[in-house]
């Protein structure tokens, strides 16, 4: 199946426009900041929270970072307006950070100036590892004047114990997830029980030493290990929470949140979706898998 997936993930970019939005149609909220609005509302009557994701990364001009900021202040707005239970996730490239650290750092700090008046908070996700210092250190940077600030550790990274470790003194509030960005070996592992178990052990010592996690993973092994710490520490639904992409395992979301946990879903919007899509499928070929495979899902009328 791999390589079929890799074959898709390839020819994709070639494929037409409509075609892709309509295989990427799930995973993302629509062009418009009323169509994340819209959905959000549809989550949170459903108990889940969520974090909006304004699409783009990479950028190359200041003037396009500047718009990104523009934008995520109008969600942070309409959050506040609509009452919306949900932050705001942002990338460091597209707020700047391969034309200038400054000027990036300037951007978050200012974000999270924003959201903090409001009492709102802003994730930085990471990306690729070339990005990973730069973002730690945007991110402490800020923490040290602002509580509402949080950032993203990727289990796959052979450097991610020492981050975890480095955070911890400073009661990071972290998401952990596996990590999507193709990386070389000696960068990650590439195994899938190291990078389960790398997840695992991570968790096990921020939950342990009182960090605030979003554990953000579709993988029920994960999930099943999650809940057993969960127990095992005594955590208070408020010490930590689940987190899921939009689009993707719409059973296990629900069975989360019925057991009483809570649950935040990744909502991407915007109109840089279609580079947004054919990157991630070239990073990670096995999406390309998942897209299938949900399509005939939806076909056969299965759910998932
Ligand atoms: C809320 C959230 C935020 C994230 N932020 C970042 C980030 O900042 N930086 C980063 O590098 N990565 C991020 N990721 C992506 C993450 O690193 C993984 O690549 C992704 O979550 C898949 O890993 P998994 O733990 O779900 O396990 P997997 O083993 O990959 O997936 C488990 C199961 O989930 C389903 N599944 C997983 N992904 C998809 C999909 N796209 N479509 C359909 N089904 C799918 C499949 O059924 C699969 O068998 C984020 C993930 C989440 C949930």
């Amino acid at each position: 199946m791999r390589w079929f997936n890799q074959l898709i993930a390839t020819t994709l970019p070639f494929v037409p426009k409509p075609i892709v939005g309509f295989f990427s149609k799930h995973y993302i909220a629509g062009e418009k900041l009323e169509n994340a609005v819209s959905l959000v509302k549809t989550l949170n009557s459903q108990r889940m929270m969520a974090t909006i994701d304004v699409l783009g990364e990479e950028v190359k001009v200041k003037e396009q970072s500047l718009k990104a900021v523009q934008i995520y202040n109008e969600v942070l707005e309409a959050i506040s307006k609509e009452k919306l239970d949900a932050n705001i996730s942002v990338k460091p490239t597209h707020m700047g950070l391969n034309i200038d650290k400054e000027f990036c750092y300037n951007n978050i700090r200012g974000l999270v100036e924003e959201a903090a008046k409001t009492g709102n908070f802003v994730r930085i996700d990471m990306e690729d590892s070339t990005t990973a210092d730069d973002t730690i250190d945007i991110y402490l940077r800020i923490k040290n004047d602002f509580p509402n600030v949080g950032t993203v550790l990727q289990a796959y990274l052979r450097r991610n114990i020492s981050d975890v470790n480095r955070l911890i003194p400073h009661h990071a509030n972290l998401r952990l997830c596996k990590g999507i960005y193709k990386e070389k070996r000696e960068i990650a592992y590439k195994d899938k029980m190291i990078i389960n178990d790398n997840f695992n052990y991570s968790l096990e010592k921020l939950l342990n030493n009182g960090c605030y996690v979003g554990i953000a993973t579709h993988d029920e092994k994960l999930v099943w290990h999650a809940l057993k710490l969960i127990d095992q520490f005594k955590l208070k639904p408020e010490q930590y929470e689940f987190q899921m992409l939009l689009g993707v395992d719409h059973e296990l979301r629900r069975i989360i949140v019925n057991d009483g946990h809570r649950l935040r879903v990744y909502v991407p919007f915007g109109s840089d979706w279609f580079g947004y899509s054919t990157r991630r499928l070239k990073e990670n070929p096995d999406i390309a898998g998942h897209i299938i495979k949900n399509f005939f899902n939806r076909l056969l009328g299965r759910k998932k």
